[in-house]
C-alpha cells in the first residue's frame, strides 16, 4: 500500500504515527543532533520504531516527542533525569488495570526514576505490549506538565 492510498483510509493520528523518517533526517527535524536522539532513547525516553533489521525508523508523532523533549530542556530548565522522574510519576497500573501479584513484580510498580516503559522486569499485563501505542507512553508527547497529564488520563478513564 502506499502513502496515499494509506491516508485516504486512515486517521491523521495513524498517519502520524507511521514511522518513515531514518535517524539522521528525523535529527534534522528536531534541530538536534543523531547522538543526541540516541541518548534520548538509551535514556528512555523516546521508543522508536525498529525495524527487522534493527534500523531506527521516527514518526511525526515521534519528532514531537522529541521537540517536546528539547522544550523541557532548553526553556523549563529540566535535565535527563528531571524528566524521567516526572514521567516515573505517573501510575501507569491505574491505566493498564494489573494484579496486585503482577504489581509486586514490576519495576514500574515502584520506581521512581525510570518511566514504566523503560522499566526493566514488568509485570505480565505489560510484557507483551508495544509501549508505542500505549496512552500512558502516548502523553508524553505533549508538552503538558504533570497536572495536564494526569487530568488527560483521568479524563480518557472515565
Ligand atoms: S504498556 Fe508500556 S507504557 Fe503502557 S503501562 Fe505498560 S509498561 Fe507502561
Amino acid at each position: 500500500m502506499n502513502y496515499d492510498q494509506y491516508s485516504s483510509k486512515n486517521s491523521d493520528a495513524e498517519i502520524s504515527s507511521l514511522p518513515l523518517y531514518t535517524i539522521g533526517i528525523a535529527s534534522k527535524l528536531a534541530g538536534t543532533s543523531v547522538h543526541t536522539l540516541r541518548m534520548y532513547e538509551n535514556k528512555g525516553l523516546i521508543l522508536p520504531h525498529k525495524t527487522k533489521t534493527k534500523r531506527r525508523v521516527y514518526s511525526k508523532t515521534d519528532i514531537e516527542r522529541i521537540l517536546c523533549i528539547r522544550r523541557h530542556i532548553v526553556e523549563d530548565g529540566l535535565n535527563i533525569a528531571g524528566i524521567k522522574t516526572i514521567l516515573a510519576m505517573v501510575p501507569c497500573w491505574e491505566f493498564k488495570p494489573c494484579s496486585k501479584a503482577s504489581r509486586e513484580s514490576c519495576d514500574a510498580y515502584t520506581s521512581t526514576s525510570e518511566p514504566c516503559w523503560a522499566a526493566s522486569q514488568k509485570g505480565k499485563e505489560c510484557q507483551n505490549i508495544d509501549c508505542r501505542t500505549c496512552d500512558v507512553y502516548l502523553l508524553a508527547n505533549k508538552c503538558s506538565d504533570i497536572k495536564a497529564l494526569y487530568k488527560e488520563l483521568m479524563n480518557k478513564k472515565d
